[in-house]
């Protein structure tokens, strides 16, 4: 075993996964960046259709996914490690790279070939709508309904109707996973619908300008009596908190492992370029004032790689996952701020060129501040790990 894989003894086909994801990046995303960010994050046509290919070349596709609907069937740890690599680039052209939201997986046979399939060939996209004006942090506000299609509530289905704020891809997807509460006796049911984005009744009335260049917008879409039937349901009437628990787990570990892929390249460009420019007689390097900080985060970027495998580790053991929910939270927490910080020590390190949009380091500050905001603030993520302390006593949040 190398040494530098202890405590994680990753055999030849992890190694395989994550020398092909590291390949890519580098042979692919970053000689990208410089275009992405000239064009406000939006790639031409056939330079979005060559990402998709080379990413399906080289076994890159639907990574979580069952290989039997077009995934790879990686594990946890291999996908973190994926992860981590795609977070070295700017930009996030690694959004082209064909995939689907987790939740598919709960979806019927109908939606995963008519959905799912063409995801991960790449054909299409997808977005997941949660988020409302009045319901962030704070999901138990949603309004977002389905009524009975029938007053009887025969079962013929529902009507939706809701707004649905900030729904990454909902620009370019094909179908929407949204969130709404199926009324029932009064009684208000989270559920998840699988909606075809051509369906009667959505409308996109906004589609505002974010701080990063990235692929794809962020728009404020309507759904107005927009009919959904029994069979476009994910994970049953009501399922739809425990669903969404266990896919935050997952978006929370590949924030985590792209943050410190973030902090890998910052440290990497900003320790070459310290090393080599000198004023006042010697390298910046070797003035504390430049060097400390870069120490500061790499031990940061150490400690937040070794929490975040160890999450990835742990979901793959079949932990507690109410113990891996809150590490998981820990390792989103800590590496969010941790790579922030980094990035803005690089671009102190970098002086007036860390301010130029050509330098990785000014496009990953503007890009890492959203890591502390989407899939559950700093404030929820420090929420659900001191109700974990409470519940579950500081030993078990350590180990
Ligand atoms: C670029 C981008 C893409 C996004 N993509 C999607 C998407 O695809 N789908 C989707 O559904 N959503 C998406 N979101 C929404 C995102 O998940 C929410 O913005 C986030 O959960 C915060 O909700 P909010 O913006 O309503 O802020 P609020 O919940 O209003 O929070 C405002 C502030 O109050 C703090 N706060 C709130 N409650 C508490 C509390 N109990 N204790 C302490 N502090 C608290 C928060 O931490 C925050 O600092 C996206 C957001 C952005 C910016």
């Amino acid at each position: 075993m190398d040494p530098s894989d202890i405590p994680f003894d990753l055999d030849d086909e992890t190694r395989d996964v994550q020398a092909r994801a590291r390949a890519f990046t580098e042979e692919v995303l970053f000689p990208l960046e410089g275009e992405a960010e000239r064009r406000h994050g939006r790639l031409p046509d056939d330079v979005v259709a060559d990402v998709k290919r080379e990413a399906l070349a080289r076994g890159l596709t639907g990574g979580l996914h069952d290989p039997a609907h077009g995934g790879q069937g990686w594990t946890r740890l291999q996908w973190a490690l994926v992860e981590e690599q795609y977070g070295r680039s700017t930009n996030a052209i690694h959004w082209h790279i064909p995939n689907g939201y987790n939740v598919w997986e709960h979806a019927g046979a109908a939606h995963l070939e008519r959905w799912l399939e063409p995801l991960l060939r790449g054909e299409i996209r997808d977005a997941y709508a949660v988020t409302e004006r009045d319901a962030g942090s704070d999901p138990s506000r949603i309004a977002a309904t389905a009524t009975p299609k029938a007053p009887n509530g025969s079962g013929d289905g529902w009507l939706l109707n809701g707004e649905k704020w900030f729904v990454t891809s909902g620009d370019v997807a094909s179908v929407y996973i949204v969130m709404a509460n199926v009324i029932d006796d009064g009684e208000k049911l989270p559920t998840l619908f699988v909606v075809d984005a051509e369906r009667a009744g959505i409308e996109t009335i906004d589609d505002p300008l974010f701080t990063h260049m990235y692929p794809d917008g962020h728009p404020t879409i309507t759904f107005t009596d927009v009919e959904v039937g029994e069979a476009d349901v994910i994970g049953g009437v009501g399922g739809g908190d425990d669903l969404q628990r266990s896919w935050f787990m997952e978006e929370r570990l590949g924030i985590a492992a792209r943050c410190v892929g973030a902090m890998w390249r910052l440290l990497d460009i900003t320790s070459d370029w310290a090393m080599e420019r000198e004023q006042g007689g010697s390298r910046i390097f070797d003035y504390q004032g430049v060097s400390f900080p870069l120490a500061d985060s790499t031990a940061d970027a150490a400690a937040g790689r070794l929490l975040t495998l160890t999450v990835a580790s742990l979901a793959d053991a079949g932990a507690d996952p109410k113990v891996v929910h809150n590490k998981a939270s820990m390792a989103k927490l800590f590496t969010s701020e941790a790579a922030w910080r980094c990035a803005d020590r690089c671009v102190q390190a970098f002086g007036g060129r860390g301010y130029l949009r050509s330098n990785p380091a000014e496009r990953l500050l503007r890009e890492l501040r959203v890591d502390r905001i989407w899939e559950g603030t700093s404030e929820i993520q420090r929420l659900i790990i001191a109700r974990g302390i409470e519940r579950r006593g500081v030993e078990r949040m350590l180990h």
